[in-house]
């Protein structure tokens, strides 16, 4: 007998990743940073000491005290996951029913739409006027969740607290607000300190970016106690395995270094800012920086495919979106390699 595909998952497209050896890897949004030798004994000590025959704390109790005190919030508003992709499934399943309207924006993270349709809901995506998030747009739709990042992936463009405050009153909505980039743009525009004064709002976070420990899989989920107890009952029990609760206990217990790492990332976006901005100057019309609030830059590309063919051809991957780019900040010299390869493309002096 035939075997027909269920109709959610019939036509989903998997995540595709940018697979390959590549020099510069400007893909993926992760850190330049590696662990320090110092860190790395750190590390090395947190997995001697993981009782590697026992099931991982189900509650992650270290590793949420050790997040939330370096954010400086109340831990028993802390729910981790395994990367908060993970949070992002949990949490459309769990607080939603079958056809529940789930609203999100266009461009924005990808992953938000194979999760609400994976959930058995409507999936609305709202189209971005000029990039911009406007949260109005989704005002008039009865919608059980709406859920968008901020600063914004791909956009590198961040929305005033003030905005989604109001929004987050004013909706019957669950807002699911996915701070994963936060760290590198104005914290006064984070809610991440308010979520006891909402119902329905849930902030998430992540190791991937700032801490830049994109492969130890660590999300966080922020938000008020009631709903706090539902992500708690509904995630898998063992979802955090011991080794990278242990890795990430230990790493989000330096604060200084937490914060170096952040300014880092945060000195080299600006360097590299200032000398893209330059390479656009030199080709009025054809490059514009739309935006750069968090570790990467989106950009407006007269000749996208090109650009990123060329760059390919050069052992330099960056993410196309259609007439954009995504950049990733690099290391000072990956971002001297990614520049000099522009210059050349456009026929102007290289850096290099
Ligand atoms: N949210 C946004 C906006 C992202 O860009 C990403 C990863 N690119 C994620 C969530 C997923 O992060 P994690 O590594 O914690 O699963």
């Amino acid at each position: 007998m035939p075997f027909f595909l269920n109709a959610k998952v019939r036509d989903l497209v998997p995540y595709e990743p940018i697979m390959g050896d590549f020099p510069v890897r400007l893909d993926a949004n992760e850190s330049f940073l590696r662990p320090d030798s110092v860190a790395f004994e750190e590390i090395a000590r947190a997995v001697e000491g993981v009782a590697f025959n026992r099931y991982p704390d189900p509650t992650a109790a270290a590793l949420t005290a050790a997040f939330a005190g370096y954010y400086g919030i109340d831990s028993t508003r802390v729910t981790a996951g395994n990367g908060s992709d993970e949070l992002l499934s949990v949490l459309l399943t769990a607080f939603t029913q079958q056809d529940d309207k789930v609203v999100t924006f266009t461009p924005d993270f990808s992953m938000y739409g194979i999760y609400a349709t994976l959930s058995g809901c409507e999936h609305m995506p709202l189209e971005k006027k000029n990039g911009q998030l406007d949260l109005s747009a989704a005002q008039g739709i009865r919608a059980r969740v709406v859920l968008f990042s901020n600063p914004c992936n791909p956009t590198s463009l961040t929305i005033p607290a003030e905005e989604i405050r109001r929004f987050v009153r004013s909706t019957p909505a669950l807002v699911v607000l996915d701070e994963a980039y936060m760290d590198f743009s104005d914290p006064a525009n984070s809610l991440l300190h308010e979520v006891d004064e909402y119902e329905n709002l849930i902030v998430l976070r992540t190791a991937s970016k700032a801490l830049g420990m994109a492969s130890l899989r660590l999300g966080f989920a922020v938000t008020n106690e009631r709903l706090t107890a539902v992500l708690r009952a509904v995630k898998s029990p063992y979802n955090v395995n011991a080794v990278s609760q242990a890795i990430g206990t230990a790493l989000y217990s330096n604060r200084a270094r937490v914060r170096a790492g952040i300014e880092q990332i945060r000195a080299e976006r600006d360097k590299l800012v200032d000398l893209f901005n330059l390479v656009v100057r030199q080709v009025p019309g054809q490059l514009a920086l739309i935006g750069a609030q968090a570790n990467f830059l989106f950009v407006h590309c007269t000749k996208a495919d090109d650009v990123v063919a060329y760059l390919k051809e050069q052992g330099i991957i960056i993410r196309q979106f259609g007439d954009f780019l995504r950049i990733t900040v690099g290391s000072a010299e990956e971002n001297t390699l990614l520049l000099a390869a522009l210059q050349e493309f456009y026929g102007g002096e290289s850096y290099a």
